[in-house]
């Protein structure tokens, strides 16, 4: 038998993987470095489809059809180069390795052009929808070659979700690392996501007074117009959940200190080296790190608070609807962000990378799908060149409708004391973007003074320098 596909790295990721191929008809040959996970996949899930269980490397190449696809989900970093390094010497031109981790997509620009030396495209993948999109169909962002995806396309098509027109969650998303880039973004507009969740929740607990099962409610009801996406709809279930063991609600008795693996740190570092603003995103990846730091946390619990005070029950309903505002505001401002990041890296990398499909292919399997995606999908495909998701009409207008709202919420908050880093920042940035004139100006005038760094001015071409030591005379620098 040949395979037509071959998965090595038989965790939880790969093991769905290799089913989900199996299942849609594909001959998979599977392999690990550990052999006991790989006789346990064919053991428990033989029966699901056609597998060619494979003990050594040379075995798991022997048995794949050429050119070979060999997919890698192993661990991301060290073990994905030695993986690499144990298969590439057993592989020949024209064969397709298929990295699935979440890499770094400096990692994955190097290991392509290191494979492509040797004739082997290496197709950088991010995957998303955890394990269980892994198995009933993930978003799938290949980067790499024109020719591998020619090759390979057609089976990410059939594992992959599909959104509700019945288009596959896939497409070559650009040449090289953008795959993993795209993936590495949709990861960091998933940290901002959570965030403003979370902020929307604590504000509907602290200041509205509602309880953990009144908010599940909330965010149902949220779940069925435009904020319909998944992580509300599993917000409401975790919100929903209560402690078996204390009868409490399980939010309750959660250690509040969040934990994160690297990619929405990623996104943030090479915003920063792009220079793009995320400060969405950033704040998101802050406050999840400001949380973990227990000990200041305790040693600052003495700093004082506004007095304490809740709404009355009247006023608790319609500051839920004002919220529900300000998250959508600042949601559209997390994507602006995200996407402009994604503009950013396809220019400085030539990947030319349509924007318009990224958000089609998010619309399914991935985390941070959502109905909201496909009307991003909508203004790009209006308009390919969109400067800014918040150059598009229709997203103008409704920020412009929950203005209002949006300001009122954060005013709130910051009067009964309650953190709302994503909000603030995201209504920042909105201001910032809006305003006529920002304090730049005086930023150019104080580096001109300390440094002599020069300054441009509005009415005339050049760069220019004041003589501040001097008698404050303008010269042309
Ligand atoms: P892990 O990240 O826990 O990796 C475990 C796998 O890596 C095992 O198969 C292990 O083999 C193998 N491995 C580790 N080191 C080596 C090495 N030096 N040489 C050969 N094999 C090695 O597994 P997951 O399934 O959670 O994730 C796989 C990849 O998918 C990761 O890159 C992850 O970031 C990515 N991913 C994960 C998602 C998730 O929801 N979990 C979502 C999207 C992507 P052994 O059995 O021999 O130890």
């Amino acid at each position: 038998t040949s395979a037509q596909i071959g998965v090595t790295g038989l965790a939880v990721m790969g093991r769905n993987l290799a089913r989900n191929f199996a299942r849609n008809g594909y001959t998979v040959a599977v392999h690990n470095r550990t052999v006991a996970r790989t006789r346990e996949l064919v053991e428990r899930f033989g029966d699901e489809g056609d597998f060619v269980a494979a003990e050594t490397a040379e075995e798991f190449v022997a048995a794949l059809e050429r050119p070979r696809r060999l997919v890698i989900m192993v661990k991301a970093g060290d073990p994905t180069d030695a993986v690499i390094k144990e298969f590439a010497p057993l592989l020949e031109p024209g064969d397709m390795i298929i990295d699935g981790g979440n890499a770094h997509f400096a990692d994955t620009r190097r290991r392509e052009r290191e494979l492509r030396e040797q004739g082997i495209h290496f197709v950088g993948t991010g995957i998303s929808g955890g394990e269980e999109g892994a198995l009933h169909g993930p978003s799938i962002m290949p980067g790499g070659s024109k020719e591998s995806y020619a090759s390979l396309g057609p089976m990410l098509e059939k594992i992959s979700a599909k959104s509700k027109d019945g288009a596959p969650c896939v497409t070559h998303v650009g040449p090289d690392g953008a795959g993993h880039f795209v993936k590495m973004v949709h990861n960091g507009i998933e940290y901002a996501d959570m965030q403003l969740i979370g902020e929307a929740y604590q504000l509907l607990r602290d200041v509205a007074g509602y309880s953990p099962a009144q908010i599940a409610d909330i965010f149902r009801t949220w779940n069925t117009g435009r904020l319909d996406s998944y992580l509300i709809e599993i917000t409401a279930e975790v919100l929903s959940h209560v402690d078996e063991a204390t009868g409490k609600p399980f939010v309750d008795v959660v250690t509040d200190q969040a934990e994160q693996k690297g990619t929405g740190r990623w996104t943030v570092q090479i915003a920063l080296d792009l220079g793009v603003p995320v400060s969405g995103i950033a704040e998101a990846v802050f406050a999840r790190s400001l949380s973990g730091h227990a000990a200041l946390r305790e040693a600052s619990r003495h700093l004082a608070g506004p007095r304490p005070s809740t709404l009355s029950e009247q006023e608790a309903a319609a500051f839920a609807d004002r919220v529900e505002q300000a998250l959508y505001a600042s949601k559209i401002v997390s994507y602006t962000q995200g996407f402009h990041e994604i503009a950013a890296g396809s220019e400085e990398y030539g990947w030319d990378i349509d924007q318009g499909a990224v958000a089609a292919i998010w619309r399914a399997g991935c985390i941070i799908r959502a109905a909201f995606l496909d009307r991003i999908r909508a203004a790009y495909d209006g308009r390919p060149d969109l400067p800014s998701l918040l150059s598009d009409e229709t997203f103008a207008r409704e920020i412009a409708a929950a203005q209002d709202d949006w300001r009122e919420v954060l005013a709130t908050a910051v009067r009964h004391g309650v953190p709302t880093p994503g909000f603030a920042a995201a209504l920042s940035y909105y201001d910032g973007l809006r305003a006529p004139r920002l304090p730049a100006a005086l930023t150019q005038g104080q580096r001109d003074f300390f440094g002599a760094h020069t300054y441009r001015r509005v009415d005339r071409e050049g760069a220019f320098h004041t003589l501040w030591g001097g008698d404050r005379s303008e010269v042309q620098a």
